[in-house]
């Protein structure tokens, strides 16, 4: 005997939960119900954001908001313009979870804690009755005439309304192409760069501010913070490549070389300030002195890498070692062999096609009343709170869509 549903979603994930709340609060008429593999749902809300859930970001221009998202940035800028970062964040307000921002644009609950955003969505379910069902796995998906027929480790379910939102998972994909979706084939997105050289060794933790990272032999570039790691470099400036850079990246093998401006400066105009330098600063030790906003540890591994040894006195440098220290400075090149999970959020560049979306609903353009949201969709974003918006902004289309149904 099959369970007979108005409304299935596939994934109790942020998608997921987002829109079967808000498809249930329009439309209580409806028998809303949410298969979920997991024990329980919403794993990567809890674990997001290094535990804190960076629930969007404080951009509030639709044509802004969609630069952050190297696949995806054409087909969502119509569904911002109905739903975006005000609008969540006004939705989580008036469900009692204020939101707050970061120096660098950043959003996360005021109570620092995901468990306030899984919480709230446990709540507002439970209010609108929408039915959780979880360790059930869909093992199939049947379209029919006018419904879907849905196998799981639990037994049939038949629906009226059908969404997917079981962000990357690979069986899935699977599912819907034997359905006749198309599916760009999953890479992943967001990591950082290994990179065992000398000139980053022992010195994890240390920021430069602002530079320019070029990977070499592409056009790919990028600007921001970096950071050192253990085991290579991180932070925006390299996150960013990784994003945009996903599927060249990974053509690569993860082997390329990079080209690091680390003063965000011209090579010429910065041996003009070294020479400046090598005057007013004489006496003292270049190792020492660190300059243009550098931290002193990164400095002084960039001077020792440029043949200039620990006592040499600024007065004392020659031509060739000034050439030298402007190239680390302002083109420094670094091997990358292979790449880090960035822990504090990672997604899958890669799923269902664009071009199989309706994007004013979507729904389908291949089979009527199936709908998608969140990650499973060929959509990602760089990092900062930007792909829980895509699957907040989706979620919430599907459910006007469905919930007026
Ligand atoms: C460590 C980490 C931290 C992150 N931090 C952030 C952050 O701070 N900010 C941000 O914007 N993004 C963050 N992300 C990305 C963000 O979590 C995802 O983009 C988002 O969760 C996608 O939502 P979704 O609902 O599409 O998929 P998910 O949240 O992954 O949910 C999919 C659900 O579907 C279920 N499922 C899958 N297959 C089946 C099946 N066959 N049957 C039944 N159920 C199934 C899964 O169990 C899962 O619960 C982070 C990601 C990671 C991994």
């Amino acid at each position: 005997m099959s369970q007979r549903k108005d409304i299935i979603i596939i994934g109790g994930g942020a998608a997921g939960f987002f829109a079967a709340i808000n498809i249930a609060e329009q439309n209580p008429e409806l028998s809303v119900a949410i298969l979920e593999r997991g024990k329980s749902g919403l794993q990567k809300v809890k674990i997001s954001g290094g535990g804190r859930c960076n629930v969007t970001h404080a951009e509030f221009i639709p044509s802004e908001l969609v630069q952050n998202y190297p696949r995806g940035e054409k087909e969502l800028l119509g569904p911002f313009h109905t739903f975006m970062t005000g609008d969540t964040i006004a939705w989580f307000e008036e469900r009692g979870v204020e939101l707050k921002i970061e120096d660098d644009g950043r959003m996360f609950p005021v109570s620092n804690s995901s468990q306030t955003i899984v919480d709230c969505f446990l709540h507002e379910a439970k209010k609108h009755k929408v039915n959780v069902l979880y360790n059930h796995v869909v093992k199939s998906i049947q379209p029919e005439e006018s419904s879907f027929t849905l196998e799981t480790s639990q037994g049939n379910f038949i629906c009226n309304k059908l969404l997917i939102a079981t962000g990357s998972s690979p069986k899935v994909w699977r599912l819907l192409e034997q359905i006749g979706h198309h599916v760009i084939s999953p890479v992943p997105s967001l990591f950082t760069f290994d990179i065992k050289d000398e000139r980053i060794k022992d010195i994890p933790g240390v920021v430069a501010k602002d530079v320019t990272v070029k990977v070499l032999g592409t056009d790919l570039i990028s600007e921001g913070p970096l950071l050192i790691t253990h085991v290579g470099m991180s932070a925006p400036a390299i996150l960013k490549l990784s994003a945009f850079g996903a599927l060249t990246l990974a053509k690569l093998n993860y082997n390329f070389n990079i080209e690091v401006n680390f003063i965000k400066q011209d090579s010429a105009l910065c041996l003009e300030a070294l020479k400046d330098l090598k005057i007013q600063l004489a006496k003292k030790q270049v190792t020492g002195t660190s300059q243009f906003d550098l931290p002193k540890r990164l400095w002084k591994k960039l001077v020792l890498a440029s043949q200039i040894d620990e006592n040499t006195r600024w007065a004392d440098l020659n031509k060739v070692q000034l050439n030298q220290l402007a190239t680390q400075l302002t083109a420094a090149n670094f091997k990358v062999t292979g790449k880090s999970t960035f822990k504090e959020e990672f997604v899958t560049a890669g799923g269902v096609d664009l071009k199989d979306i309706n994007f004013k609903t979507f729904e389908s353009k291949i089979i009527p009343n199936l709908y998608f949201a969140g990650e499973v969709i060929n959509v990602d974003a760089v990092t900062g709170g930007f792909n829980f918006q895509n699957a907040w902004t989706g979620a919430y289309i599907v459910s006007q869509s469905i919930g007026k149904s």
